[in-house]
């Protein structure tokens, strides 16, 4: 029988990072002022960000060179494995082939520290003391805390009050790292006292914790902010998990005829999937790409692709994007890390231009799909990398029933290790299959920005 594992050496780390904009048909729409509606320029952005990652998130460069630095700290998980999973197929008696790329063997679990690591090195390349940012599960807390951890920068995190109740350990475990947590919304901020005067037990969303975050951001000059998914930067930082399927599929000797990833704000899967529709725009192969997304809050299927905020206190550029409107806030799902309401501007305009697959898939069919999976091939996926697990399955038993053996490729983004009372809730019956309200998404679209 073949491998089932594909592992690479330490020297087949990717030395760039691959940038999709080198290679668009069209150009991603500008990121636009708040005030002026015009488009920002890096002195704009110079509050938040150090200039390195500026120039990064508007550079049309096809390679951008990993530093040094942050290509060691990357050696002590990366390469990822490649898996064939095996038993899966055994199990679906599928015709098809099915990979999975594993991000869950970092240290804090998931894709997270490809980009927190890079984010925390131009940072402290820049000489900037403080770092804040928002977390939802606290997977991007962690990994951020982690990397201000190595570069020795203080972190102070912003998280959503329902996952700092639900998810206490995500918490502990950034604080060990020294980070400090607060729940959000708080009464730290003025964009928190304004959302806890109108609902004093908000549950929080990302976009409020996002304003918390800038607020605190902008105030001192020696702190800035870090995002965790979304921004053109951060997808760049991903693309480490393409370029080394691209290698180990080679290797397995097999190429995907369909590529699947769940989105929340579209990191892992623009990680995946970019390096091959760059391949494709430039003239190679051109596979079938899956972006998955909650049912609960479907931006892709069901949003609307407009320019709009990045966070619910409107203190965030504009960008274009599928989005549900910055005011709405998902209901209380277990995958905290796709409860956003918009999606990368860069995956939303590679779907506007037809290279991306929308589907959305309900909380109960991602946990069942979990479930299965990790009975064949042990691995507990975290909640949000159900989505692309049921997608997969969704993919490999309609091959059964064409009677066709395609070869699929998901990213497993994450582990499951500290979401076992999800688990647990779901095999008490616990969860519901969870429907987004049509009436907050039309109340939060109906505030959408007006642009010229
Ligand atoms: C944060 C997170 C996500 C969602 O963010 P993306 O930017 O869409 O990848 C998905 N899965 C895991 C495990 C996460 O930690």
């Amino acid at each position: 029988m073949d491998s089932v594992k594909y592992v690479l050496a330490e020297q087949d780390i990717p030395k760039f990072w691959y940038n999709l904009q080198a290679d668009l048909p069209e150009p991603v729409p500008a990121v636009l002022h708040p005030g002026t509606k015009q488009p920002v320029g890096p002195d704009d952005l110079a509050p938040l960000f150090p200039m390195g990652l500026i120039e990064q998130e508007v550079s049309t460069e096809r390679e951008i060179e990993i530093p040094e630095p942050v290509r060691d700290i990357y050696r002590q998980w990366r390469p990822t494995p490649l898996f064939r999973a095996r038993r899966l197929e055994k199990m679906l008696e599928t015709p098809a082939r099915i990979y999975y790329k594993y991000e869950g063997v970092s240290p804090v679990g998931s894709h997270k520290p490809n980009t927190a690591v890079a984010q925390a090195f131009y940072n402290k390349e820049a000489g900037v003391k403080k770092l804040t940012t928002e977390t939802g599960a606290g997977q991007w807390g962690s990994a951020l805390a982690m990397a201000c951890a190595f570069f020795e920068l203080e972190l102070s995190v912003y998280m959503v009050r329902v996952s700092y109740n639900q998810k206490p350990y995500r918490r502990g475990l950034m604080e060990n790292y020294g980070a400090r947590v607060t729940p959000s919304p708080s009464n730290e901020t003025a964009a928190g006292r304004a959302i806890l005067d109108e609902h004093p037990d908000s549950t929080g969303s990302l976009g409020i914790a996002i304003s918390e975050a800038v607020e605190m951001a902008v105030q001192d000059d020696h702190t800035k902010y870090a995002l965790g998914s979304v921004l053109n930067h951060v997808l760049l930082h991903q693309t480490v998990i393409g370029q080394e399927c691209r290698h180990q599929m080679e290797m397995a000797g097999d190429e995907p005829d369909i590529l699947v990833g769940c989105t929340g704000g579209g990191s892992n899967f623009a990680g995946m999937v970019f390096p091959y529709l760059g391949e494709g725009l430039r003239g190679g192969a051109k596979p079938r790409v899956v972006a998955v997304e909650p049912a609960a809050c479907p931006m892709l299927t069901k949003g609307r692709y407009a320019y709009d905020y990045g966070d619910t206190a409107h203190l965030t550029p504009l960008v274009k994007m599928h989005t549900l409107g910055s005011t709405f806030v998902p209901p209380g799902f277990h995958a905290g890390g796709l409860r956003y309401h918009g999606m990368g501007p860069l995956v939303s305009h590679a779907t506007q231009l037809g290279m991306v697959e929308p589907t959305s898939v309900d909380q109960l069919e991602t946990f069942s799909a979990g479930v299965q999976f990790a009975r064949a091939e042990g691995i507990l996926p975290a909640p949000e990398a159900n989505h692309a697990v049921a997608a997969a399955i969704i993919e490999a038993l309609r091959c059964k029933a064409e009677g066709t053996g395609k070869s699929i490729l998901f990213n497993l983004c994450g582990h499951g290790h500290f979401d076992i009372q999800a688990y647990m809730d779901y095999h008490a019956g616990k969860l519901t299959a969870q429907e987004y309200s049509e009436d907050e998404i039309a109340m939060a679209l109906a505030g959408l920005p007006s642009v010229g």
